[in-house]
């Protein structure tokens, strides 16, 4: 049987961070002001550990936020001994962190393997180096693929984390920065829509119309480019669009931009959309009054229907379907869509679309 994932998060929030990129303010995005000690963490390990199930879980402990290996290195180690007595006594079974990619080096990297840690995340965001420099970030993208090559050599797991929609970043600048990512083979990615935050830079240059955000479409239609790209190399994307807490949300801390609770939702139904659409089109018929029986595994179905339906009210809007029927068949993977119309069935593979659509958009060969 295989074991469920539970994390541990504990937010370190800018501390050790003298870095003051346009759209952050740390304190902000964690919710949290206090600076972490060794007790704080010890706390949130058991207080979390107490709440899992005893048997049967596989648990990591993570430091987000701020840039961990920038911190003094004492205070690393004070705050690493933490999790690795737990990691020893076999309690957790993992522990990750994000840094930057100027914060990565021999040294570091050391430090890091006498404490056992397993998986180091890199705040990239970008690999134009226009982009870099107008987001304030102050490293460049050469220090990305020698930090990169660097966390591989010492047989760390690597994540890269990217950003859509900075200042000076479009559609194609995004897409190469995916492209790269996939040239590096990292264990995981984390993509991220770029919002106007309280209190940043970045809100003054909106306020003063220096920048635009994206709409929430133009998010979702670059993260699906985005996401398919990483599917089809089989890279794993934990993360996509910012986690709502209290006060990431619009109208609080989020002053502007294309936030949305269920961000990953939204691309991962736009995905089958468009592989629905590609599929139908190639038929050449019409469908005026016909009914649509999609069958798909517990978890695809969701994302088959769409936000409230957008899906099914999408396909009876431009084919013409009576009826879009959309069935639960968990003896499917979660690849595979059984299609019935006028009482044919055939099955559609998922990974097969998300490789024609990249083909036509060039973004893959052949
Ligand atoms: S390096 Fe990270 S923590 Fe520091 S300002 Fe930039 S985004 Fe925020």
């Amino acid at each position: 049987m295989s074991k469920n994932y539970y994390i541990i998060p504990i937010f370190v929030p800018h501390l050790g961070c003298p870095h003051d990129c346009v759209f952050c303010n740390q304190k902000r995005i964690t919710g949290l002001s206090t600076d972490v000690t060794e007790d704080y963490v010890n706390k949130t390990i058991m207080e979390y550990l107490n709440t899992f199930p005893k048997r049967n879980i596989t648990v990591e402990v993570a430091f987000y936020g701020g840039s961990f290996t920038g911190i003094d290195k004492a205070i690393q180690r004070k705050l690493l001994a933490v999790p690795l007595k737990y990691k020893e006594e076999g309690k957790i079974q993992g522990i990750r962190l994000s840094t930057r990619p100027d914060y990565i080096d021999h040294e570091i990297l050391s430090l890091l393997k006498e404490y056992k840690v397993d998986t180091i995340e890199l705040g990239v965001q970008s690999l134009c180096d226009d982009v870099l420099e107008k987001s304030g970030r102050g490293h460049n993208s050469n220090q990305v693929y020698v930090a990169s090559k660097l966390i591989k050599d010492y047989g760390f797991n690597s994540g890269l984390q990217m950003m859509i929609g900075l200042v000076g970043d479009n559609r194609e600048k995004s897409l190469y920065t995916a492209r790269e990512f996939v040239k590096l083979n990292p264990y995981c990615v984390r993509i991220y829509p770029t919002l106007v935050i309280k209190d940043t830079f970045l809100e003054k240059l909106y306020q003063r119309n220096l920048y635009k955000p994206l709409t929430l479409n133009e998010a979702i239609d670059i993260t699906t480019d985005i996401l398919m790209l990483f599917q089809f190399h089989n890279i794993h994307v934990i993360r996509v669009g910012l986690q709502p807490t209290d006060n990431i949300t619009l109208g609080k801390d989020v002053v502007a931009g294309p936030f949305h609770p269920s961000f990953r939702q939204l691309v991962e139904s736009n995905i089958i959309r468009i592989i629905l659409k590609e599929y139908l089109d190639e038929k050449i018929r019409s469908y005026f009054n016909d009914t649509l029986i999609i069958e798909a595994n517990g978890k695809t179905v969701s994302y088959i229907a769409g936000q409230k339906s957008s899906n099914i009210d999408y396909l009876k809007k431009i084919y013409g379907f009576k009826k879009v029927k959309i069935y639960n068949n968990n003896e499917l993977n979660f690849d595979t869509l059984n299609i019935t119309l006028g009482g044919y069935t055939e099955q559609l593979d998922r990974k097969t679309g998300i490789k024609e659509h990249l083909s036509k958009l060039k973004l893959i060969e052949g």
